[in-house]
């Protein structure tokens, strides 16, 4: 079923992304991991795909796996760039036979060595791939990827926020946003795409912080903040309890992010799992 209308049924939801593992040898354990998420019945979960493009064969047999032996509704992530219209079908054509109905339409980053360039000859930007999956795949559901903070390429907030919505009126279903610290960046984000005149759902994507490490991997890459006072707490839990310490607030503080968010009004959670189950099942606890 398309994400959008299961969405429209089931407030407040929870929904959980997962990458592919780089070996197979650790897929057991990945299916495991999944398995024990179960639990929190997520609407539905999503696979990402590699940067590039890379690991796709490994997204989309998973994503297969994960809507047919697992049962759960699941979201394919589908690059555009460094492909071309005929990669683009076959996945279309491979996801379908798996019964994988809905795809998150992105853009994509290069790989990290820079080899691809950010201008493909089919597609340049996400609304493109939105455009080209609507006409040539009409029955599929689409998401695409929202930045409450801006994309960190974007010449302005405002400009940023214009090609968001230009990928919702190609045809897209829904938002799953980058993560946010802070709830509020949300909410005014909301108010900015209504304003605009966006109708769809958007989803605010929750990252629990489970090491000082990803901090820096946070503000180096996503163009996502980290607020000041809940960094300095993060330091402080690191001199008072080492790694151990850091994963616990982390977690108190996602959990409560959670909370915040349904109570404001969010229509659900997209949960970026980072492929673990504990620390997902205790943000989650009681709340779904
Ligand atoms: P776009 O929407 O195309 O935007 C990219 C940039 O181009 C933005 O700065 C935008 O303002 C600008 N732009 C858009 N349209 C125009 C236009 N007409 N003219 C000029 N500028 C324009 N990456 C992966 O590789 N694999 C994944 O699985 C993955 N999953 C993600 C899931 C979520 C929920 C999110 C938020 C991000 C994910 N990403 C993933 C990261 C994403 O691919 C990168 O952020 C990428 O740089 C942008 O992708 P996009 O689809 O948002 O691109």
């Amino acid at each position: 079923m398309h994400i959008d209308r299961m969405i429209n049924q089931k407030p407040p939801f929870l929904s959980l992304e997962f990458f592919p593992p780089k070996e197979e040898k650790d897929w057991e354990t990945f299916f495991g991991r999944v398995e024990k998420l179960r639990a929190l019945s997520p609407l539905f979960v999503s696979i990402t795909c590699g940067a590039g493009g890379t690991s796709k064969t490994n997204t989309l047999e998973i994503a297969s796996r994960l809507q047919n032996e697992m049962g759960l509704e699941t979201m394919a992530h589908l690059t555009c760039l460094g492909g071309n219209k005929e990669d683009i079908n076959h996945s279309l054509e491979q996801l379908r036979a798996s019964e994988v109905n809905n795809v998150l339409a992105l853009r994509g980053d290069p790989p990290k060595e820079g080899a691809t360039s950010l201008t493909q000859p089919d597609f340049t930007y996400a609304a493109d791939l939105v455009s080209y999956i609507r006409e040539h795949a009409p029955d599929m559901g689409i998401g695409v990827a929202g930045y409450p903070e801006a994309h960190p390429e974007s010449s302005s907030i405002a400009v940023d926020r214009r090609h968001m919505k230009e990928k919702l009126d190609r045809g897209a279903d829904f938002l799953v946003t980058q993560f946010v610290f802070d709830n509020r960046v949300y909410f005014e984000f909301i108010e900015r795409m209504r304003e605009l005149g966006v109708t769809q759902p958007i989803i605010p994507g929750v990252l629990p912080v489970l090491s000082l490490k990803s901090v820096r991997y946070i503000l180096s890459l996503s163009g996502a903040s980290v607020p000041g006072r809940f960094y300095l707490q993060l330091q402080e839990a690191h001199e008072r309890g080492g790694v151990a310490e850091v994963r616990r607030l982390g977690i108190a503080f996602a959990r409560e992010q959670v909370r915040g968010l349904l109570e404001g009004g969010a229509p659900g959670v997209h949960l970026y799992t980072l492929n673990q189950a504990d620390p997902c099942l205790q943000i989650a606890e009681g709340i779904f």
